[in-house]
């Protein structure tokens, strides 16, 4: 067994050799350390157990790629000191949306002085991110294997007794899947089929290097200060997405969010409307001298509570995306805080079957139980709507035009003699091919969904 003598040979501890003489070779074997992944593992590690974390890339984070803002605060829970230790680039203390049609913005720039005395939400780069995370899982005592695939499950009347790669086989009580949104875990357990294109989004995303003052000084920031942009209208060319741009410390992130279905019906390429978001009128002068240090494409999960599927299987618990965990608002695009609330319910439930020794579905049904009652449960629930107001194609095109459209009638200030606001508005929206009541209904709908 090959890769299990690569894991004695890179220092398995006196309490794993303990393990290896027994029927399986680990307690749990998390396969993926992503976000979700690495909590997972770190805190069954902590409560004494035997963990292997299975990762694909040469590195943790070198297959990752996320917009890079961590709704953070679950992290104290998950692994105490996240906060002052983890590298974290920009506390995200403004945030601003911003409509764009094709010559225009109109940005919301929100800014708290409450959102800077507590740290909710920071900038990161998953690269950093996932590598300090898979160490302070080995720092636990987890048994980190990088550059591994994991192929297939082993299955043994109707449960997951372990992982095969290649040709090694390696043997647990509770096997976790936390291998991302396209999960081959779930289809290989038999939860989850292809997904339909409409719950999947691909995100291209770039990062650009700045210098540290010149970001400060473009987007008025001070010392670890920074911002959040969501995008939407022109931003896709109508395509159904969005674009979000993410100060760090001495680079952006910035890129675009399209749904796959959209996408491939509307013939564009994901990499041509990124090239176009970037060189938009109202983004173009942020990226001015700056260098492309990073360039990706990923999935993400778009389809909200309608993506998420069992959780269970005898000896087998799935975590983070591969569970369909990520929800995007248009506001906000989140997975990681979901992933990282999904690995605390997910441990706390292995711990529970590992201490009675019962792996069976039942028993590790105590986690969807647990989930239920956490955020990423209910605000699964609460966003169920959210997937269904953003496949309205008005977002894409005409609001960002009307929106633009009556700014302009109240500055531009020729010597048409002036209307009202009201009138104002009501002008451009006759202009407009959509209609008040539809708009009164998408404003009803947007309500209720988001
Ligand atoms: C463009 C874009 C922007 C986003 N923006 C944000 C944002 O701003 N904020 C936010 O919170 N979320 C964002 N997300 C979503 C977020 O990135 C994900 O929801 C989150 O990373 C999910 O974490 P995870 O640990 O479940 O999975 P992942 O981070 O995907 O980790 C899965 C891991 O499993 C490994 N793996 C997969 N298959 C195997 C295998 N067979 N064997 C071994 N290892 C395997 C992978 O290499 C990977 O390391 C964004 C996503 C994209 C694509």
């Amino acid at each position: 067994m090959k890769i299990l003598h690569a894991a004695r040979s890179l220092g398995g501890t006196e309490k794993m050799d303990d393990v290896l003489t027994t029927d399986v070779d680990f307690d749990v074997i998390v396969v993926g350390a992503g976000v979700a992944g690495c909590v997972t593992a770190y805190q069954l590690a902590t409560k004494g157990h035997s963990v292997l974390l299975v990762e694909r890339g040469q590195t943790p984070g070198s297959k990752n790629l996320s917009g890079g803002v961590f709704y953070c605060s679950i992290m104290e829970e998950c692994m105490p000191g996240f906060i002052d230790e983890a590298p974290i680039e920009r506390r995200i203390t403004r945030n601003c949306l911003s409509f764009l049609s094709e010559s225009s913005f109109v940005n919301v720039d929100y800014g708290d002085k409450r959102l800077k005395e507590s740290v909710t939400a920071v900038s990161v780069l998953r690269a950093k991110l996932d590598e300090w995370l898979a160490n302070k899982c080995e720092e636990a005592g987890v048994m980190l294997m990088s550059g591994v695939k994991v192929d297939t499950l082993v299955k043994e009347n109707d449960s997951i007794v372990g992982i095969r790669a290649g040709e090694d086989e390696l043997r647990a009580h509770v096997v976790v899947a936390a291998d991302g949104v396209n999960s081959f875990i779930c289809r290989d357990a038999g939860i989850r089929a292809k997904e339909p294109m409409k719950h999947l989004a691909v995100g291209v995303k770039s990062v650009i290097r700045l210098p540290r003052n010149v970001i400060e000084e473009r987007f008025n920031l001070t010392g670890d200060e920074g911002v959040a942009y969501a995008v939407v209208g022109d931003c896709t060319n109508g395509v159904a997405g969005g674009g979000f741009l993410y100060t760090n410390l001495e680079s952006l992130s910035i890129g675009v969010v399209l749904r796959l279905d959209d996408l491939v019906g509307k013939g564009y390429s994901s990499v041509e409307l990124h090239d176009r978001f970037l060189t938009h009128p109202a983004i173009e002068p942020f990226l001015k001298e700056g260098e492309l240090l990073e360039y990706g494409c990923h999935m993400v999960a778009e389809g909200g509570q309608d993506m998420v599927h069992d959780l269970t299987r005898a000896g087998l618990v799935v975590v983070g995306e591969a569970a369909g965990f990520a929800l995007n608002t248009g506001f906000t695009v989140r997975g990681m805080d979901l992933a990282a609330g999904s690995g605390l319910a997910a441990a706390r439930a292995i711990d529970a079957a590992l201490l009675k020794g019962d792996y069976s579905k039942v028993s590790l049904d105590q986690y969807s139980a647990e989930l239920d009652h956490t955020f990423v449960g209910k605000d699964m629930r609460t966003y169920a709507k959210a997937p269904y107001f953003l496949e309205n194609p008005r977002m894409y095109g005409d609001y960002g035009k009307i929106l633009s459209d009556v700014m302009y009638s109240v500055y531009n200030l020729d010597t048409t003699p002036r209307q009202h606001l009201l009138p104002g508005a009501m002008k451009a929206l006759k202009k407009s091919p959509v209609k008040l009541t539809q708009i009164i209904k998408d404003m009803y709908a947007g309500v209720k969904a988001l």
